[in-house]
């Protein structure tokens, strides 16, 4: 089956309701009902924000200022990488899913951690992430994250190419460039392109732009021509390199164990256009939780290991989602939807690679393929 032209992409559409969603909202909702839970939730989100930024500074004041020696040099070298994914899992995340504050001008102003900390814009992160992903999740040529041809094969869908064999090898470089990708063209191009995946991305204008551009200069200021006033430009430039391709692979690998696996469900245009697929069972049904059990990894990826309990309360703040999964859980079980959950990283890990060495090798038709 041939991937989708990118000329008139159909319109793709759920259907909303169903006794699932509407019984998980219901318990969801009854359990943020109380009043203490909400500010536990909410105490606990800005408690994990001000120890990222702090993590964050002090690394950076180390590094640049303090001219520690190597070891000291190591461990803050190692506080700005973890510094700067809490800020990507447990701020950036929920400000730009509108989690983080009660209005939208507040969360789009601490979503601009993304352009200012993170070099991403948090403009285009909204269009790429919440609509093109969060819509259509693993829908191909919708969904920009399970997209990435020609350089590997991450659905059934996709056309078979001879390098893809290797993809389960190489893919981890491709993680690792990432970030710097969108740092550098990745925004500007899909500005220029004018969408991502087939989600519309209009130029911004007045706040928006200021944050793009203004976030992009912040962004080098700080990470690349400040540390040159105090180090040699080689050495700055090695270490962020070192630094971008860390922050980038942590952040692909968290975001792909949670779609870009054997146990979840991947679709195409026509696929979808052909039955009213319920949305909430399509959401549960193409991602997978992990480490439900590991409250250490958890709190690192702000609650991005229960992702299927993200997509489907995106604007709920990620510190409620261990509670929320086990509605979830009961109410899955109650109405045949199929929930799946990884016990290990170590399993998660695994599912990954063999979902990318399946696709990289098969090329036979599709029915065949999903069994
Ligand atoms: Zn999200």
């Amino acid at each position: 089956m041939d991937t989708l032209g990118s000329a008139s992409p159909p319109k793709l559409s759920f259907d909303n309701g169903g006794e699932f969603i509407k019984q998980t909202r219901r318990e969801v909702e009854e359990y943020l009902s109380v009043r203490r839970t909400r500010v536990r939730g909410r105490v606990e989100l800005y408690a994990k924000g001000v120890v990222a930024f702090v993590v964050l500074t002090a690394s950076w004041l180390t590094l640049v200022l303090g001219h520690p020696g190597p070891w000291l040099g190591l461990v803050s070298f190692g506080g700005l990488i973890l510094g700067t994914s809490l800020i990507a899992f447990c701020v950036m995340h929920d400000a730009n899913h509108g989690a983080y504050f009660r209005t939208r001008r507040l969360n789009h102003l601490m979503g601009w951690t993304a352009d200012v900390l993170l070099g991403l814009s948090s403009y285009a992160w909204r269009v790429k992430h919440n609509v093109a992903h969060h819509t259509y999740t693993n829908v191909d040529a919708y969904d920009a994250d399970i997209t990435q041809v020609p350089f590997a094969r991450l659905t059934p869908v996709q056309a078979p190419r001879p390098w893809y064999r290797l993809q389960h090898y190489y893919i981890w470089v491709l993680y690792c460039l990432m970030a710097l990708r969108w740092q550098t063209v990745g925004d500007v191009a899909a500005l220029a392109r004018g969408s991502i995946g087939t989600s519309a991305l209009r130029m911004p204008r007045r706040w928006d732009l200021a944050g793009l551009v203004g976030g992009k200069v912040i962004f080098v200021g700080w990470a690349i021509v400040v540390p040159m006033l105090v180090y040699p430009w080689w050495a700055v430039l090695c270490g962020y390199l070192v630094y971008s391709m860390i922050v980038s692979l942590i952040m692909a690998v968290t975001f792909q164990l949670a779609h870009c696996v054997e146990e979840a469900d991947f679709a195409s245009a026509e696929q979808l256009a052909g039955e009213r697929r319920l949305w909430a069972v399509h959401e549960v049904e193409t991602t997978v939780d992990f480490c439900p059990r590991n409250p250490v990894l958890g709190w690192v990826v702000g609650g991005l290991n229960y992702q299927i309990e993200h997509h489907l309360f995106p604007r709920v703040p990620h510190t409620h989602y261990s509670h929320i999964a086990t509605i979830v859980q009961r109410n899955a079980e109650r109405h045949g939807v199929r929930y799946v959950t990884q016990r290990s990283l170590r399993s998660a890990l695994g599912s990954h690679f063999r979902h990318l060495r399946r696709m990289g090798r098969s090329g036979v038709p599709v029915a065949l393929e999903m069994g």
